[in-house]
């Protein structure tokens, strides 16, 4: 795609993420798409702190410009310094998310004090108050959800909705909703599961998310044909163009991503798969923040070394400890990860592994997944079926949709206060991994197909009718904005 003329090059695209990881990345990732592919100027704005730990990770030559928007954590009754809810217990992430409705004044007055008015501005899930400031300077506005459609879509229908609190029942259906036949209770995340409707949660995620709904549209980090259902909720509850335009290229952001504390030199860890057999390795990593409770943590080791299958275990301390903390013997089988190791059979990562080189190993089998949506993106690309275990925010709903509308799934266990046993680990293993005659090979088989589809969506080719979706909807995307901007000009004369 290279439609960059003079022209769109004075363009300027706003984006404005939340202060988290799972959102600054995939901003980032877009932000570099939106430069490198299409030409526009981009500015990204945030808090200070979060601003400034990007900087030394934007790629050379970059013509993105950060803006910082004047933010102290201390004014909100958080700790000094706090800007990102990597640094924060969840208590007070949500406090975090009150505190950026500060933003406000101070992102009016930049996009008052620019030069020339942004061609758009692309913005958060939770800032739906961008909608009325983009309005009132008569800007294209579009929220860009970095989750796919069919998780959102649920985690939208739930806040906006909250069924959970209109019935006793442990099973209710989306008034909104009626494609998903059921949720259960055990699918909520822990926040949901205890909202009132007046709790700051409720009060927080009703008005935001109900805001972006009046957006001009919205980008979803997706695939058409691999998430109909979620895409089909957003065209009907906002009446609004949607686009799927994922996945947005990771690989751009590496540096930005890899400022974590390896676990291990990629290196070592890549040796450790070319010693083992084809397809013979289970990956098991809970993401960038989640972890699971301590029983549960002595359960899957039980399990796993039961199982007798080699695996790559990225293991972080139980809740209640310090996350990024040591690992304490007494959390494991009694010589667990001396015996894993003595026999070749399992390696024990701290803090932080090299995801995409594992998934895309030919060795590496089968992810044993929280399934966020990066990480589903990431496995499914390289063609490698999940395992799943839900702990937290969409990620029940992604489950959802991995067992059973794409059929590359199966839950092992669900959020991280649930009692699991060993016997479960097992037995979900032997089915996705023994099983390469039945449930396993066509969940394989299934996997590879939506890889060809991933693959399909973003292809490049000059041709018109080559062109994946992804990209003939980012394209889409910016000729409706380009549009209303002729538009908004010729009202103005
Ligand atoms: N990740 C990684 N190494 C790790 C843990 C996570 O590279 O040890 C990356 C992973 O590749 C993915 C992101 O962190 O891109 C996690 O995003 P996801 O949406 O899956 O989950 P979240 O961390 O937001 O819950």
């Amino acid at each position: 795609m290279n439609r960059s003329s003079m022209a769109q090059r004075q363009e300027n695209v706003i984006l404005f993420p939340f202060m988290a990881q799972g959102h600054l990345i995939p901003y980032l990732a877009l932000a570099l798409e939106i430069e490198k592919k299409l030409g526009y100027t981009v500015t990204f704005v945030n808090t200070p702190l979060n601003i400034q730990k990007l900087r030394p990770s934007l790629p050379p030559n970059t013509s993105i410009r950060l803006i910082e928007l004047p933010f102290s954590s201390s004014d909100h009754n958080l700790p000094p310094n706090s800007e990102n809810t990597d640094v924060l217990p969840y208590p007070l992430i949500i406090r975090l998310l009150e505190s950026s409705l500060s933003l406000k004044p101070s992102f009016i007055s930049l996009i008052h004090n620019l030069t020339h008015p942004p061609l758009c501005i692309i913005a958060d899930m939770f800032f739906g108050w961008t909608v009325d400031i983009a309005r009132d300077f008569g800007i294209f506005h579009s929220v860009f959800l970095s989750g796919g459609a069919y998780g959102m879509a649920i985690y939208y229908s739930i806040w906006l909705n909250q069924p959970q609190l209109k019935t006793d029942s442990d099973e209710f259906s989306l008034p909104d909703f009626p494609q998903i036949f059921r949720i259960h209770r055990s699918q909520l995340a822990n926040n949901a599961a205890e909202a009132t409707g007046t709790d700051s949660w409720s009060v927080f995620y009703k008005t935001e998310l109900a805001l972006t709904l009046k957006s001009d549209g919205f980008l979803i980090n997706t695939v058409e044909d691999l998430d109909l259902i979620g895409l089909d909720y957003f065209r009907r509850k906002t009446g609004k163009p949607v686009w799927a335009i994922g996945p947005v290229n990771y690989s751009l952001t590496y540096k930005a991503r890899s400022n974590k504390v390896a676990g291990i030199n990629p290196d070592l860890c890549i040796e450790w798969l070319d010693n083992h057999q084809e397809d013979s390795v289970l990956y098991i990593s809970f993401g960038s923040q989640n972890t699971i409770s301590s029983s549960q943590l002595m359960e899957l080791a039980i399990g796993l070394e039961k199982s007798g299958k080699n695996f790559i275990w990225v293991i972080r301390p139980p809740i209640g400890f310090d996350i990024n903390g040591e690992i304490r013997s007494e959390w494991l089988p009694k010589g667990f990860e001396e015996r894993m190791r003595e026999k070749n059979r399992g390696l024990l990562v701290r803090k932080w592994a090299p995801q995409l080189e594992i998934l895309s190993h030919k060795s590496t089998s089968v992810f044993l997944s929280h399934c966020g949506w990066n990480s589903i993106l990431e496995s499914l690309s390289f063609g490698v079926p999940i395992i799943g275990w839900p702990i937290a925010a969409d990620q029940f709903n992604n489950v959802k949709l991995l067992e059973e509308e794409i059929r590359v799934c199966v839950e092992v266990a669900r959020g991280n206060r649930s009692e699991i046993k060993h016997e479960d680990v097992m037995r979900v293993i032997d089915l996705v991994m023994n099983n390469r005659k039945g449930k396993g090979e066509e969940m394989k088989k299934k996997a590879c197909e939506v890889r060809e589809m991933i693959k399909d969506a973003i292809k490049e080719d000059d041709e018109a009718s080559f062109k994946g979706s992804s990209v003939k909807a980012m394209e889409e995307f910016f000729d409706k904005a380009l549009l209303m901007r002729k538009k908004t000009k010729m009202d103005d004369q």
